[in-house]
């Protein structure tokens, strides 16, 4: 039986080992198709690369020699076309592929708006998504004194610490009154925004980009924002969110069900026959509309996972984790794990942050003072440890005797407790 996935992102590989740990080469032949690299590559960590702290080899999770000995051809190139009836596709250089079973593991695209001016720029516009998004950046570099990055979540200020990095002035546009309000409340942004500024980052919230300018020669040479100022720059990052790669799968033979993503159940399978779909370009029916959609790593693997199990003919049943996420601002560690913004009614917020430091903690507990979330912000907490209490309904009372425990190492120091200050949160 043939096995064809397209996309060498992490659903896509973990899929392929799925498979290959069920089912042998004698009864899988597994191929995995990608336009982007020839290996899979860690895209969490494409900044450290833009910053040389890695060399490109370094994002490959895997040496390369795995994909050989587990028997799975990597093929690159672009697919262009699906027909589900013959179960075939089609390549950007006319190829065709037989499949016995599909997955679609195509990732996320940079979301972009029409911007005003758009249309007449021909450089100096970048994305900070994929490794031709990484070729872009770096060709650009040397000749950018000023870049302005506009989006205010995590990919934003990786690309504003990248540009930082390595000696360019940034201007970082966000429109929200606080950075990347999905994970983080009003009180940890302002501490990670006044964080960015001591790093010369010139940080606007509540202003917005309202015209791209260009030069004679279409490089971008300036931003206009919605204040009426005008910013200089030689480099423009927009990076305002993700949105799963599904255009081109609409305009294929048989397009499958598509609504913010490839419209999947809980075993990762599509309306289509023989086709799965994994990963950030999938919604998944999760028995309420609208569905499931994550752009996450770690849903993504347990996606790729799961789905590779449920196409090797294993039953399986998604349930979605806790939200998680582990990050740097710059220096500033973060961890969050579980429902701490935008909580229920009757919910009880701990907030404390250490006088004088980067330094704050964000315990919630639901109406029953069951803790549901924490937001560690600038010491490192093991998220597994967390996750675990949540799990176990521990009360707040607990967790805060019990913390110190969560701490990850002590390589960042122990947060002394005591020194800690309360805010009440309404
Ligand atoms: C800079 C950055 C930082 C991030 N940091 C974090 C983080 O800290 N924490 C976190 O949880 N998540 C983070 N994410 C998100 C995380 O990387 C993604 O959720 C995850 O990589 C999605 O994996 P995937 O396998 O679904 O898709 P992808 O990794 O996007 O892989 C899809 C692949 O399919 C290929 N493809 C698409 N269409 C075709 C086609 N027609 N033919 C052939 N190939 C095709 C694409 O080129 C791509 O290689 C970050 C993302 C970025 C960009």
């Amino acid at each position: 039986m043939h096995f064809v996935i397209i996309g060498n992102g992490v659903a896509g590989i973990e899929a392929a080992f799925a498979i290959r740990d069920r089912l042998g080469p004698g009864e899988a032949k597994i191929t995995v198709i990608s336009d982007e690299t020839d290996y899979f590559f860690s895209r969490t960590a494409l900044m450290y690369a833009y910053m040389d702290k890695l060399d490109r080899r370094d994002l490959e999770p895997y040496e390369r020699k795995v994909y050989a000995q587990k028997q799975i051809e990597l093929v690159r190139g672009r697919v262009v076309d699906l027909d589900a009836a013959e179960a075939s596709l089609r390549l950007q250089d006319g190829s065709t592929v037989a499949y016995d079973r599909l997955l679609l593991a195509v990732g996320a695209k940079p979301r972009m708006v029409p911007f005003a001016g758009l249309d007449e720029v021909e450089e100096g516009l970048v994305h900070f998504v994929s490794m031709q998004d990484l070729d872009e950046c770096e060709r650009l570099t040397w000749s950018t004194e000023r870049a302005v990055v506009v989006g205010g979540g995590l990919i934003g200020v990786e690309l504003v610490e990248s540009l930082t990095h390595h000696g360019v002035e940034v201007t970082f546009l966000v429109r929200e009154p606080w950075f990347w309000p999905a994970a983080l409340g009003k009180e940890e942004a302002e501490i990670v925004a006044e964080h960015i500024r001591e790093h010369g980052v010139d940080l606007r919230m509540e202003e917005e980009m309202s015209e791209i300018q260009v030069d004679d020669a279409g490089r971008v040479s300036g931003v206009r924002t919605n204040l009426g100022d005008e910013i200089p720059c030689q480099m423009l990052g927009v990076a305002i969110g993700v949105q799963a790669n599904v255009e081109w799968l609409q305009g294929v033979s048989t397009p499958p069900a598509i609504n913010r993503g490839v419209m999947v159940d809980r075993s990762f399978r599509t309306t289509l026959p023989n086709v799965w779909a994994a990963g950030d370009c999938v919604e998944v029916d999760v028995g309420r509309r609208p569905g499931l959609v994550e752009t996450i790593w770690y849903s993504a693997k347990r996606h790729g996972k799961l789905a590779g199990l449920s196409m090797a003919g294993e039953r399986v049943e998604y349930h979605p984790p806790l939200f998680y996420n582990s990050t740097k601002f710059f220096e500033l560690e973060f961890t969050t794990v579980g429902d701490c913004v935008d909580v229920a009614d009757g919910a009880t917020t701990l907030f404390r942050k250490m006088p004088g430091k980067p330094i704050s903690q964000r315990i919630v507990a639901n109406e029953r003072g069951e803790v549901i979330g924490f937001n560690m912000l600038g010491s490192r907490f093991d998220h597994r440890v967390l996750e675990q209490w949540i799990h176990d309904r521990r009360d707040l009372a607990w967790v805060q005797r019990h913390l110190q425990e969560a701490q990850f190492d002590v390589e960042f120091g122990r947060v002394p407790l005591s020194k800690m200050v309360e805010k009440e949160i309404a």
